[in-house]
Formats: structure tokens, C-alpha cells, sequence
């Protein structure tokens, strides 16, 4: 199985994430604009693919760190609720 792969791929696309736009928290949420908790993949993302980001779990993530916006835990919350039936999986 390609697991170890997925997960190698996810949490890579995050540490970059993290190494160049450092944490989410440093940033106002876009939608908002409370302090913003952590990275939100954006619904404008045009390449999405599906990553392991826990032992149990398949998570979106893109390779393009601008891909991600700063968001509020409330504000996530209420979008990820959202976009689940809209979400285009691109398979690698
Ligand atoms: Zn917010």
C-alpha cells in the first residue's frame, strides 16, 4: 500500500507551509478577521489531493502553500461543514 507515501506527502506540504508562512497564528482569519488558529485549505484551490494526515484519516491538501488561508477555528469549522460535498479529489 502507498500509506506511508500519503502521510509523507501530507505532512511535507504542511511543514512547508508552516517553514515559509509560519503559523496561522500570526495572521488575522480572512473571513473574519479574529486571530486566525490555523491554515485552511482555500476553496480556490485548483489542485487538491488526498493526503494521510493521521494514522485514521484522509485529509485534501494541495502542494501550493497559497493554496492555504489563515482562518479562525469558528470559521473553519463552519466551512469544512460546508465544503465536504463540493471538494474535487485529485488521485495521484
Ligand atoms: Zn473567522
Amino acid at each position: 500500500m502507498a500509506r506511508k507515501s500519503l502521510a509523507a506527502a501530507y505532512s511535507t506540504s504542511h511543514n512547508t507551509l508552516r517553514r515559509l508562512r509560519g503559523s496561522a497564528k500570526n495572521y488575522c482569519c480572512v473571513v473574519c478577521e479574529s486571530p486566525a488558529y490555523e491554515w485552511s485549505l482555500s476553496a480556490k484551490a485548483v489542485r487538491i489531493y488526498l493526503g494521510q494526515s493521521s494514522p485514521v484519516n484522509l485529509s485534501p491538501y494541495s502542494r501550493d502553500i497559497w493554496d492555504y488561508e489563515p482562518k479562525c477555528l469558528s470559521c473553519h469549522r463552519t466551512e469544512d461543514r460546508g465544503a465536504k460535498e463540493g471538494i474535487r479529489i485529485e488521485r495521484r
